[in-house]
């Protein structure tokens, strides 16, 4: 089994490195002529840019790749689990602390070797191309800021789920899953309110014309704007994004300052649509569905291999704690988890194109759409040639060129908006 679950491991791998390599290529060899859109916006200059942005950011992640493979490989085949694993033993701690300690521990193993790959991006590679804004310092703050939240909500998440385990031991899969649940919903809700303002400022728009455009368009929507915020993501990157969140029909629309700065307000008025069809069209609601029956799946299937104590043979051990076979558990979960990126990638290219029309449906046409992701394409220098067998496994999005092309000929179809039956 140990060898049959290392030739697994070793086959993604290369799958993934594989399709690496073929995009790359692709991306540099196969420059199609690009639609007229893009005219005006995108030269052959842009794109070289592009591709330079693109292949620093493939250089690097294939050595943080490379390094995640190798720990890897050592820490699950090469006899250094065994040896942690009663390492954390001898501090001879109660079940709960035991867990928290072992997994605790790795993590904090991982997040420093991933400060070196962070420091790089941010501040030699982001910086070079001119994204980076942030400073050393609020870099700093924001990584102890997230130390400070991640270490509450793991001892909270991890700690009450080893508690359960202990207090249920024949039933622990469905308590387990339900405290999650609970707690993923509450922050879901939460977390805009709580979390977000420790790191961004919220402020009213700088633009008050585009706040009466902003309600109007989610009145024709079927929703009430609760408050029409811009937030500073410009103080950490060129980057741009807009979302909203809100609980039933009230809804808390944010704009990037950066996205403010690039588009205008049509084109943004169109963004906010296609981000309110996913909303209209239960998007939101059939993620969070599938993500929680995932879940359930999940624990009742640990519950099921803890108890059959395969694990520690699988990996050729005579034993291994509860943390241990969790964690091996989770490793082979996300193992499994690649097969499953090429139909969730589907799934969500489907759900795109359906907001998509659901932002011609209340704009009009995709014309202010295609205009607005094409600016968004140069500022945020995106690959727009990608191999189409990387996109159809990787994509969430339709690659750009085709997306355009079909916001360019959409019409509104026959369904009203406010006839999509809404969710959440
Ligand atoms: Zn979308």
């Amino acid at each position: 089994m140990k060898l049959l679950l290392l030739s697994i491991y070793l086959l993604v791998i290369a799958i993934r490195f594989a399709l690496d390599w073929i995009n790359i290529r692709h991306r540099q060899k196969e420059r199609q002529p690009l639609p007229q859109a893009f005219a005006g916006q995108i030269d052959q200059e842009r794109l070289d840019h592009s591709d330079a942005y693109a292949l620093a950011g493939d250089r690097i992640s294939f050595v943080e790749n490379i390094v995640g493979v190798l720990l890897t490989l050592v820490f699950l085949f090469g006899g250094v689990l065994p040896w942690y694993d009663s390492v954390i033993a001898d501090f001879n701690a109660n079940f709960i602390l035991n867990g928290l300690l072992f997994f605790g521990l790795l993590a904090l193993i991982q997040l420093l070797i991933g400060l070196p790959f962070s420091l790089y991006k941010n501040f030699i590679l982001e910086e070079r191309f001119g994204f980076n804004r942030m400073s050393f310092k609020l870099w700093c703050v924001d990584l102890l800021k997230s130390l400070l939240i991640g270490s509450v909500l793991f001892v909270l998440l991890a700690g009450g789920a080893l508690w359960l385990v202990q207090l249920a031991p024949q039933s622990w899969w469905l308590w387990v899953w339900g405290f999650w649940a609970v707690v993923s919903l509450f922050l879901l809700y939460l977390s805009p309110y709580l979390i977000e303002p420790l790191f961004f400022k919220f402020t009213p728009l700088a633009k008050p014309e585009l706040e009466t455009d902003v309600c109007d368009l989610l009145e024709k929507a079927g929703a009430h704007a609760g408050k029409v915020l811009q937030v500073d993501a410009s103080r950490r990157s060129g980057h741009s994004n807009a979302y909203f969140t809100g609980i039933g029909k009230v809804k808390r629309v944010v704009l990037f300052d950066t996205l403010m700065e690039q588009l205008d307000n049509k084109e943004l008025l169109a963004v906010l649509a296609h981000e309110l069809g996913h909303w209209r069209c239960g998007h939101l609601r059939q993620q969070l569905i599938k993500s929680q029956v995932l879940a359930l799946f999940s624990c009742w299937l640990a519950f099921t291999l803890l108890n059959s104590q395969l694990l520690p043979g699988w990996f050729g051990l005579e034993q291994l704690s509860f943390a241990g076979q969790v964690l091996v558990l989770g490793w082979i979960g996300s193992l499994l988890g690649f097969f499953w990126t090429p139909l969730s990638s589907w799934w969500s290219r489907r759900h795109e194109r359906q907001a998509d029309q659901f932002a011609i449906n209340m704009v009009g046409s995709g014309q202010e759409l295609a205009s607005g992701l094409v600016k968004l394409a140069r500022e945020n220098l995106s690959n727009l040639f990608p191999h189409p067998l990387y996109a159809l496994i990787y994509y969430s999005h339709p690659p750009l060129v085709e997306r355009v092309l079909w916001l360019e000929k959409g019409r509104p179809d026959t369904v009203h908006p406010t006839e999509v039956v809404a969710d959440q």
